[in-house]
């Protein structure tokens, strides 16, 4: 199979699982746009670079794509940055609050896109983001915008957090993500946003499986 399947939307909708059950059903590649926007902000962290330098923030990027190796297995999406293993690092707190500053600058978003396109190639891969079925990959097969009230998102998120870091206050949670949204909605490249012909699934009210299935049905169409 050669088809992309892009699955777009806010933070907390449950792309992640939703969007590798996908792929492992498929038998197909998984790729997290998330964790290399993740990667470059970890990067720009631990290298003491300015958040505000958007010239400096561009050239990590353009240095990170040369040291950034992705795993694309749906049971192991792996990220290692010069040979180390960065996993769980790109997906602690401090990175989870800088990524939207760094996801905005245009040249990182140039930078990353260039790259996704060269890590999908040929297809047969789900690939998860925000900006998938808008800017990456316009001609996706199918196109989902997953997302779900935000209490929800922020309900399931502080379940998993609790789950690997112990104590976190599901109100944090929800500022977070709605700060998140927030910016991602409101920057001037490739602002978060449904492509026009992408299926909008509200998972406020459907679980994992629910969404699954329904996915599952859009490819066989
Ligand atoms: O999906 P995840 O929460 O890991 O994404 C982290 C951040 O990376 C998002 O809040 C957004 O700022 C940015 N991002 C993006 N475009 C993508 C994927 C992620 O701007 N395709």
């Amino acid at each position: 199979r050669s088809m992309v399947i892009a699955i777009d939307g806010p933070a907390g909708a449950g792309k992640s699982t939703v969007a590798r059950a996908v792929a492992r059903r498929l038998g197909l590649r998984y790729l997290d746009t998330g964790a290399m926007y993740r990667a470059v902000t970890l990067w720009v962290l631990r290298n003491g670079v300015s958040l505000t330098d958007e010239r400096a923030v561009s050239a990590a990027a353009r240095h990170v794509v040369d040291i950034l190796d992705l795993a694309l297995a749906p049971d192991h999406p792996a990220v290692r940055l010069d040979g180390v293993d960065v996993t769980d690092a790109v997906r602690g707190p401090e990175v989870t609050q800088a990524v939207s500053a760094v996801s905005a600058v245009p040249e990182v978003r140039s930078v990353l896109v260039g790259r996704q396109r060269e890590l999908i190639g040929d297809g047969g891969i789900v690939v998860e983001g925000r900006d998938i079925g808008t800017t990456v990959w316009p001609t996706a097969a199918v196109k989902i915008f997953l997302t779900a009230d935000s209490r929800v998102r922020a309900a399931r998120r502080h379940a998993d957090t609790v789950a690997a870091r112990g104590t976190t206050d599901v109100d944090d949670v929800h500022d977070d993500l709605r700060r998140r949204d927030q910016l991602d909605q409101s920057r001037a490249a490739s602002p978060l946003t449904a492509a026009a012909d992408a299926v909008v699934l509200d998972s406020t009210d459907l679980d994992v499986d629910a969404v699954l299935d329904r996915i599952l049905s859009l490819v066989a169409e």
